[in-house]
């Protein structure tokens, strides 16, 4: 039976006109349910969230939005295996792969459920102390951080439809700015679903959450300055929300998330077999297998010293062998289908363009033949990184990576690496402090994260596809140039910083509901 997703807007839920877009089952193509904003009114939609959700919010103490996220925390855990089976069903994922979407989502409500404990009673931010503005000692300047009054669009990519969703949420409802998400539609019934325990259970006030299942529509053309768009997903769309007339016309403030080639280098000191070294080999497996690549943080370019290539490519095989491609309600399959029949298509347009200037080491690159969305890992390699342009400029979005050698040298790596024009996150897998720093300063200015590994953190490591609230997630230029999470830091683009000069006691009277950042 096809299930109609609907949209929960105005405090309502819309079901949209047809004709509507189907959504399937990326293990056998079936389709399992459709969805549609026809008819949606979303200027409306966008009001009620402004005129209702917002002051709701900024009335909140941290303390009382941080538990408005301790309950969609709860709300989601309680729901985790139905969760699952939902994503199975419309994301191909492994149960393995749904819990890291799902458990994403809770822990990630849940660190920022905390951190507005921590903050408690303060609404707003306090932005650093006072700084003396004249020779009369009084008179002083302070920095605030409110609010903005409008409404956060949410836009999101098909590979998290809970983690997304709710990492993007979790910052904005803290802040006090409520929220308009917009699922990828091709995998939106996992995200449905959320919002429907989010309603039913009536965590949020009214107006703080909205979601729109289906075509982003007109909504864009409603915004105003006060509003932002966080957005995660291709380069193409990203260009197109920050090129938009309405964005442009108000200075809308826009976050993006966008492609990455995200690189992984192995320091010639790491010697086969050691512990960096297979921590090495582990995790750009796990990167290439997961979700079945579909991780924008996914390593996608591997550099190993040149002497080092022959060992990696039989080590790396090696642990490949371990992966099985197939049905993700199988146990014993560890790589599930891709998300929808485009991105099949794309991955396979996408690994003949690497192969125009790379051969295939492990794996055929070809769609299995089979129902379903279907690629098997595949692993290339390139004789020269510094004659291939491709592998530095083409994402390809699912398991599929790339071997760079490179000449042994901290120089020679931050010189290809830096190749990738801007990345979400890099990893340096070596125990020799001075290869360690000379990347890192080198590789610093084009990442959002960097992921030092060595034998030391061999047992702790979460590997660099891990998003973690402490930390930021985004990165400059090829990434989108955006910046989420992090702790209080994500705060910043949902709220203004203002700076207040004036009387010093009168500030502490106006700023009694501060907080220190
Ligand atoms: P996409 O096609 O760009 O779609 C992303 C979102 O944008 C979807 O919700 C889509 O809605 C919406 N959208 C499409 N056209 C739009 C428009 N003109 N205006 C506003 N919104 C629009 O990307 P995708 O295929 O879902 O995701 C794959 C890409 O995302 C990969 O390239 C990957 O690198 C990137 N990604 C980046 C991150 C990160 O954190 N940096 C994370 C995950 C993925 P519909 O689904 O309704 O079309």
């Amino acid at each position: 039976m096809t299930t109609t997703l609907k949209s929960y807007v105005c405090g309502a839920w819309f079901e949209g006109e047809a004709p509507a877009r189907n959504l399937h089952n990326p293990t056998t193509g079936e389709v399992v349910a459709e969805a549609s904003t026809n008819g949606l009114d979303m200027a409306a939609a966008l009001a009620f969230a402004r005129t209702h959700g917002g002051p709701a919010l900024r009335a909140m103490t941290f303390a009382e939005r941080g538990t408005l996220l301790e309950l969609a925390a709860k709300a989601i855990h309680e729901e985790r295996e139905a969760l699952i089976d939902l994503a199975l069903r419309n994301g191909g994922n492994t149960r393995k792969d749904a819990k890291f979407d799902i458990d994403g989502a809770s822990g990630t409500l849940a660190f920022y459920g905390r951190l507005g404990q921590k903050l408690g009673d303060g609404k707003f931010l306090l932005d650093g102390g006072e700084t003396r503005l004249s020779r009369n000692p009084r008179y002083v300047g302070r920095h605030i951080r409110v609010p903005l009054t409008g409404c956060a669009v949410h836009i999101n990519a098909f590979n998290f439809p809970a983690w997304g969703t709710c990492e993007k949420l979790a910052v904005s409802i803290l802040a006090g700015v409520p929220v308009v998400s917009k699922p990828a539609t091709s995998t939106a019934v996992v995200a449905a679903r959320i919002a429907e325990l989010f309603v039913a259970a009536e965590i949020f006030p009214a107006g703080a959450f909205s979601t729109i299942m289906g075509s982003v529509g007109d909504l864009l053309d409603h915004l105003t300055a006060q509003d932002v768009v966080a957005f995660t997903g291709s380069s193409d769309t990203a260009r197109a929300i920050a090129g938009h007339p309405t964005v442009l016309a108000h200075n809308v403030r826009v976050n993006l998330e966008a492609d990455s080639v995200n690189a992984a280098v192995l320091g010639s000191d790491a010697e086969p077999g050691s512990p960096t070294w297979d921590l090495f080999i582990r995790e750009v497996a796990v990167d290439m297998t997961q979700k079945a690549g579909q991780k924008c943080t996914a390593i996608r370019r591997v550099f190993v010293p040149r002497d080092l290539l022959d060992d990696v490519r039989t080590d790396l095989s090696e642990e490949l062998d371990r992966s099985a491609t197939g049905d993700p309600g199988d146990k014993a399959t560890t790589v599930g289908p891709l998300a929808t029949a485009s991105q099949l298509r794309d991955i396979c347009a996408g690994i003949d363009r690497l192969r125009s200037v790379a051969t295939v080491a492990y794996g055929d690159g070809k769609a299995l033949e089979r129902d379903g969305y279907f690629v098997a890992p595949t692993l290339l390699e390139v004789a020269d990184g510094h004659a291939a342009d491709a592998v530095h400029a083409h994402e390809v979005f699912g398991p599929v990576a790339t071997l760079i050698p490179f000449d042994g040298t901290a120089a020679d790596a931050v010189a290809l690496v830096q190749r990738g024009d801007g990345g979400l996150v890099a990893s340096v897998y070596s125990d020799d402090a001075a290869f360690l720093s000379e990347m890192i300063f080198g590789i610093a200015p084009f990442h959002g994260r960097i992921h030092v590994a060595n034998k030391k953190v061999a047992e702790h490591s979460p590997g660099p596809g891990t998003v973690l609230p402490q930390m930021q997630h985004g990165g400059p230029g090829r990434a989108g140039g955006g910046a989420e999470l992090g702790g209080l830091r994500g705060l910043e683009f949902y709220t203004q910083r203002t700076a207040v000069q004036g009387l010093s006691p009168l500030l502490d009277k106006l700023f009694v509901d501060g907080v220190e950042a």
